[in-house]
């Protein structure tokens, strides 16, 4: 974790880290190597598609050991963190480990079903246009795809909402999968319609993207944003697949922790009719941008009609990765940030040592 810290927090000292909202322009980019894991590779198919044939083959093997998670396929070092000065290994020769176990499931209420680990990842937009500047909220397509197939590997993903119904689950009739993972996305971009969607269609990975309302639509660089955004015929068209669930991440992308009050009941209500009325669902949850709020902002989102508040996240400064429990309910979910710098066993090991660092008094 301590390596990772640190290269993370390299990689955000270069990037300032810019958030992809609103006419803020990345920093300059500093010349830096493009892990050639999300190198465009050759070929007819689009590239995100590519190196599936190598991981549909990345199947559970008979006798797993927790070293192997972390094992490069010669035996070497484990890989770490994608490091600026090494050209990271292609993406589809890391071996996605094998589960240690089956997973098994626990009944809502029982007193082991309060301690299970619960990480929750975040995404932002997905493209070949990354480098170490902007590395903390792109990811390559091929990398997303490689992270998707090694998190089916290894843990069961569930939707959010499952995860919601079964910490309020007062009469035991929900289960939760002992290895669950949840996948999340903040913004709205585009690219989670036209590239994440068909994979996780394809993996079967439910996910819910919290969309910045008022710049649902919008091409990038024309308008607000620097990354086109999906319009709401795509989302209502993921939101009645089932597998995707549409969510609140304001109307503006402001901080809500730096803002009046007003304001803060204006974003929060705008967003929630928005999305109630566009997509014909309730929209009860919220993910704070820059995981910037404030006591009174929780307060005025549960007013509104807020059940479920992620807190932190889509602020890559905080880097101390935490996994939920249920017991601490659904109003203070944290997130784990997912780099574009990792490969697909990096995301594992990220999750594996955020799940070994979560301390259960
Ligand atoms: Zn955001």
């Amino acid at each position: 974790m301590k390596k990772f810290t640190l290269i993370l927090a390299a990689a955000l000292i270069l990037s300032g880290f810019t958030p992809l909202h609103g006419n803020n322009t990345l920093s300059p980019a500093t010349p830096s190597p493009v892990p050639t894991s999300s190198a465009p590779p050759s070929g007819k198919a689009p590239a995100w598609l590519r190196g599936q044939t190598a991981t549909a083959s990345l199947a559970p093997t008979e006798t797993p050991s927790p070293a192997a998670a972390s094992a490069a396929p010669d035996g070497s070092e484990p890989t770490q963190s994608a490091d600026p000065n090494q050209s990271p290994a292609p993406a589809t020769a890391s071996p996605v480990p094998s589960p240690t176990t089956k997973p098994g499931y626990v009944k809502a209420g029982t007193p082991e079903a309060e301690t299970v680990k619960v990480p929750i990842l975040l995404y932002h937009h997905i493209s070949e246009e990354f480098d170490l500047t902007n590395a903390i909220s792109i990811i390559s397509p091929r990398d997303f795809n490689l992270h998707m197939t090694a998190i089916k590997t290894q843990y069961t993903p569930i939707s959010l909402k499952e995860y919601v119904d079964f910490v309020n689950c007062k009469d035991g009739s929900k289960t939760l999968p002992t290895n669950p993972i949840i996948v999340t996305f903040d913004d709205g971009y585009l690219s989670n319609y036209e590239v994440a969607y068909p994979i996780l269609k394809k993996l079967e990975i439910p996910a819910t993207i919290f969309i910045v309302t008022d710049t649902v639509g919008e091409i990038g660089g024309k308008g607000k944003v620097n990354y086109s955004h999906f319009t709401w015929e795509q989302a209502k068209e993921m939101q009645d697949s089932g597998l995707i669930d549409i969510e609140s991440h304001t109307n503006d992308h402001i901080k809500l922790g730096e803002t009046d009050i007003d304001t803060v009941n204006y974003e929060l209500r705008k967003s929630k009719y928005l999305i109630e009325k566009k997509l014909g669902k309730t929209c009860d949850m919220i993910a704070y941008p820059y995981g910037s709020y404030t006591d009174e902002a929780i307060q005025a989102s549960k007013k509104a009609g807020y059940n479920v508040q992620c807190l932190v996240g889509d602020d890559a400064t905080n880097i101390d990765y935490e996994v939920n429990i249920p017991r601490d309910g659904v109003m203070n979910l944290t997130r784990i940030t997912v780099s574009g710098t990792m490969g697909n066993v990096n995301v594992i090991e990220l999750v594996r040592k955020a799940i070994a660092n979560k301390n259960i008094d």
